[in-house]
């Protein structure tokens, strides 16, 4: 019977198993499908608190993980299919190698990930003007044109944030009408650097020959047509998806995302059963919320089991 078990090596997973090893509680982290989470797949970061010259997602991912295996974590390369949770524990895991686990607490710090166009130029281009994070990556595209997918508040939100460096940023949407909330739609309507087009699906991001971002070729859902549009960088928006099917069902969620008890503890609806990071904040979505976040299931872990222990 493992004390605590952590599903997850993104930011959360890790802090959360930094902090529970620092407890003496041996944790157990079980990496997913894709260790390090998310930022493996970023470049620079430059918003990590600590690196006032940036660090690459690897690199940070690789420190967190070196960490957490100082104080005794052990990390396991496998994910989980299935799970049968009971209130006050213990927790069962069945795993993709086949493993059946039973764990006293467990931490769920799964992840999102973000929705994609899924076109081919898209994925040749990502990380070369194809993004999926304008707090992430809008620096790196100052007084240049730049392109936003989407029409909810995500879309909204990286388009005002993009203002401050883009020479302008155009909205694209495959409606007329947006979907976000009023107010994130009337400051982006007003705002005189973003441009809306509207009933436009992305056909193809160019040029993936150049290996880097020089415009897009737009398709007009009303009748098919296509134009080019330049621009230098593309923030798709169009959603996340929480990494959390395996929980539908067993832990209380609103959209897929997991609902905490109580708004900012990390307690679920299943007693002994934590959560962290982006599995359960479609809000924030940043590498340092989530290790907050992790930090704090992992005391909320700990209290749980001194106490019932
Ligand atoms: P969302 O509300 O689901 O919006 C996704 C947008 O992408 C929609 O406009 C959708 O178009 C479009 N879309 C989806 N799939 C597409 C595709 N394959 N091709 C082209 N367009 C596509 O997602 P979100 O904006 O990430 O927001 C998620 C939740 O977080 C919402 O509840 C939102 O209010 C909240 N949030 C809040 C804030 C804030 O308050 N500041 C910021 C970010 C997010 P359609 O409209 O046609 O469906």
């Amino acid at each position: 019977m493992e004390n605590v078990t952590i599903i997850g090596t993104g930011p959360a997973g890790l802090t959360a198993a930094i902090y529970a090893a620092r407890a003496d509680l041996e944790p157990l982290v079980l990496s997913g499908n894709l260790p390090g989470g998310q930022l493996t797949q970023t470049t620079d970061v430059e918003n990590y608190p600590g690196f006032p010259a940036g660090i690459q997602g690897f690199d940070l991912m690789e420190a967190l993980r070196g960490q957490a295996e100082r104080f005794g974590t052990r990390i396991k390369s496998d994910a989980v299919t299935g799970v049968d949770l009971l209130d006050g524990g213990p927790q069962s895991l069945t795993l993709a190698s086949g493993t059946v686990l039973e764990t006293k607490a467990l931490v769920v710090a799964t992840g999102a990930r973000p929705r994609w166009l899924d076109l081919p130029s898209e994925e040749a281009l990502k990380n070369k003007g194809v993004s999926g994070c304008a707090t992430c990556d809008g620096a790196f595209f100052r007084d240049v044109p730049i392109v936003v997918v989407g029409g909810g508040d995500s879309a909204l939100e990286e388009a005002l944030f993009l203002t401050r460096f883009g020479s302008k940023v155009m909205v694209v949407h495959r409606r007329g009408e947006l979907r976000g909330s009023k107010i994130m739609q009337a400051r982006a309507l007003a705002h005189e650097k973003i441009e809306f087009l509207w009933h436009s699906v992305v056909h193809e991001i160019l040029d993936v020959s150049q290996d880097t971002v020089t415009g897009i070729v737009l398709r007009d859902v009303r009748d098919d047509s296509l134009r080019t549009v330049d621009c230098s960088a593309v923030f798709v928006a169009i959603g996340h998806i929480p990494n959390t099917d395996v929980f539908e069902g067993k832990l209380a969620m609103a959209d897929g995302y997991i609902l905490p008890r109580e708004c900012g503890r990390s307690f679920t609806s299943v007693e002994g059963v934590f959560v962290a990071g982006d599995c359960a904040d479609h809000i924030y979505r940043q590498a340092i919320t989530a290790a907050g976040m992790g930090c704090q299931a992992a005391i909320d872990a700990e209290r749980w089991l001194a106490e019932v222990e």
